[in-house]
């Protein structure tokens, strides 16, 4: 188990954070609309009890959020159908991102987001697993523009991303070419979003990564079964948004963008739903890491807020004072589980 994570390595990407929040909440606001106009809910997406909302509940942005008596999971009371996936999910604009400076920015988003989860991951198959992690392949699904893909290259690794986005894929594979000259161009690959779970199915990798992939999916108890079917694959390293203490922060700051929950993220996991995960699919954790972005979620809150208020001593201090205590006010909430995402590695047992 391994807590904490420098924050001010990745402050500088996180900037837009403050100073697009009136976009982001906008947008967040958009998506949460049409969230609201969906079906309701019949069933809790991790244990499919039709039971799942006559618990407890809270509400945020107007939203209703069930904790599932069977399982734990954190559902929000409509359907994800894939009416609304298509409209939640409008490509960006990549077509700027061909700039040579865009490399160098790549380069150190790479190095300061993605090699630590690799180096993790490599540490914990060696030490932990006591396996030869030099000889596996890797596949990363829900790549994105190859970034945790092209950490794994540059380590060596044979490596792979799926993607359906094809700008990210053509935006990520240029910058492979650029930053590793790998033969052949990009390892990343543009699958539509039917061709995903064949893909897994098929698997010849030994390792499966899932950065930030299964809040997204629709079929994330077909993606899960797949895994389980295809026993090339041993090891799945993922990431998942948990029950934290910014659902808190966001509960009373509305016009503040939340990570969280609300927007795309239209459910969320718990200690006790990814347990019920573990359990059903005879899974073993083998290492974790915990590490939120909790307290940056509350100096961004208050930054946000002073500058609407031109309160501009405060927010200058608030840069002198607070900023350097992220760390170690993080590292409480990592320890005790309360951080806003996990990273966890995996081992399926023996049938
Ligand atoms: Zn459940």
């Amino acid at each position: 188990m391994k807590y904490g994570k420098t924050y001010s390595d990745i402050a500088r990407f996180k900037k837009s954070f403050i100073s697009d929040n009136k976009k982001l909440v906008e947008e967040n606001n958009r998506i949460s609309d049409i969230y609201r106009k969906q079906p309701h809910r019949e069933e809790c997406k991790v244990c499919s009890s039709g039971n799942y909302s006559s618990g407890e509940y809270f509400c945020l942005n107007k939203i209703k959020y069930y904790v599932c008596p069977d399982c734990g999971h954190i559902n929000g009371e409509f359907l994800e159908t894939e009416d609304f996936t298509n409209s939640v999910y409008v490509d960006g604009d990549f077509g700027n991102f061909y700039k040579e400076d865009q490399v160098e920015l790549y380069k150190e988003r790479m190095h300061a987001i993605y090699t630590p989860k690799a180096k993790f991951m490599t540490s914990t198959l060696e030490n932990i697993c006591g396996e030869d992690w030099r000889g596996f392949a890797y596949l990363d699904v829900g790549a994105g523009s190859g970034y945790y893909v092209a950490a794994l290259l540059e380590l060596g690794l044979e490596a792979r991303g799926i993607e359906i986005s094809p700008q990210q894929v053509s935006f990520g594979n240029a910058m492979h070419k650029k930053l590793l000259s790998t033969a052949g161009g990009g390892k990343c690959f543009c699958l539509g979003e039917d061709e995903v779970v064949a893909r897994i199915r098929k698997a010849k990798e030994a390792v499966i990564s899932f950065f930030g992939v299964w809040e997204h999916v629709i079929n994330l108890h077909v993606i899960l079964d797949a895994i389980n079917e295809n026993d090339n694959v041993r090891y799945v390293f993922f990431s998942v948004p948990v029950f934290c203490f910014s659902i808190f922060l966001a509960a009373v700051n509305e016009d503040v963008f939340c990570r969280s929950l609300g927007g795309s993220h239209t459910h969320i996991f718990t200690e006790k739903s990814l347990k019920y995960i573990y359990d059903k699919y005879k899974w073993e954790i083998v290492d974790q890491w915990n590490f939120g972005a909790d307290i940056p979620d509350l100096y961004r809150i208050l930054k946000v807020k002073l500058e609407q208020q031109n309160n501009n001593f405060l927010s200058r201090i608030i840069d002198e004072k607070i900023f350097p205590l992220i760390d170690k006010m993080q590292l409480c909430i990592d320890e005790a589980g309360m951080c806003s995402e996990v990273h966890v590695i995996i081992k399926k047992l023996n049938k």
